[in-house]
């Protein structure tokens, strides 16, 4: 198999589904998205919104932040790809004109009669030919798109001269992945295909670090703007993602409590889990 980002070769992974690169370290999965299809592991969705808010909605913060300091346009239009339960667009739409996209019609819908303007449908398919935008933003949605130069060419057709496609996603270098990876390998597969969301109506087909998103993202005529690390793991929010991940025993859920909470500061000196990259198309020559 040919490494989508470098055309090296690809050799086998941890497992049969999975593959990587040895000259950029890019990674895939062969694991086929099923949304809107009944999930093999059903999903409290309302569990699940408390468990993963406190912590993206931080997030999303500081990445709206890091957009404001590269767009100059004014009153710039920015489009989120896969804007799901629409907390992106809520912490962007002070500062730009906003749209969402969402392929999931139930989540989509909610966030719609919540008064968000979303679209329903996939990228690009659902937005208009000639429509342009200033930002594009994908939030934990790139690492699912298997066809992802497509999904790039459309985004440089649809972003104005300079203007900026965010990518927030996982990454191959966080702690988290890299102990998934140590246990998969010891026989303990769970964590590596969590981490991968194997068996999840929208698996991850992708995991790339800083440096070989960089590399496949600059092909498709982009100039890198920024990347930084987003803190994987917060105080806040811990016990509701807990709660949510395991079905633990009261007991066995306040100790990973106050293990995870007490390793929070020693963790930040590993690579987070989480990127977020920003880069600029490369105006017309
Ligand atoms: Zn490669």
């Amino acid at each position: 198999m040919t490494c989508i980002v470098c055309g090296g070769s690809q050799i086998a992974g941890l497992t049969g589904w999975h593959a990587r690169c040895l000259g950029c370290r890019y990674e895939s999965a062969a694991l086929t998205p099923a949304i809107n299809a009944p999930s093999a592991v059903p999903m409290d969705e309302a569990q699940r919104e408390a468990a993963l808010k406190a912590l993206r909605v931080e997030n999303f913060n500081t990445i709206v932040g890091y957009a404001r300091q590269h767009v100059s346009a004014s009153n710039p239009r920015l489009l989120d790809v896969g804007s799901a339960h629409g907390w992106f667009l809520e912490a962007a739409r002070g500062q730009f004109d906003v749209l969402g996209v969402e392929p999931d019609a139930e989540v989509g819908g909610r966030a719609a009669a919540r008064g968000l303007p979303v679209r329903s449908g996939y990228f690009p398919d659902a937005v208009g030919r000639d429509e342009r935008f200033d930002a594009i933003v994908f939030n934990d949605v790139i690492e699912h798109i298997p066809d992802i130069h497509s999904a790039l060419a459309a985004c440089h057709a649809h972003l104005n001269d300079g203007g900026i496609l965010i990518l927030n996603l996982p990454n191959s270098r966080g702690f988290f992945y890299r102990v998934s990876k140590v246990l998969a390998r010891i026989g303990w597969r769970g964590p590596f295909e969590r981490m991968w969301q194997k068996d999840m109506p929208s698996p991850h087909v992708h995991y790339f670090d800083p440096r070989n998103l960089r590399e496949l993202v600059l092909k498709q005529g982009f100039t890198m703007a920024k990347t930084a690390e987003l803190p994987a793991l917060r105080a806040e929010g811990l016990m509701e993602r807990l709660r949510y991940v395991g079905k633990a025993a009261p007991v066995s859920l306040y100790l990973q409590y106050i293990v995870i909470r007490c390793a929070i500061p020693v963790l930040s000196i590993f690579p987070s889990d989480i990127i977020v990259s920003i880069f600029k198309k490369k105006a017309a020559s």
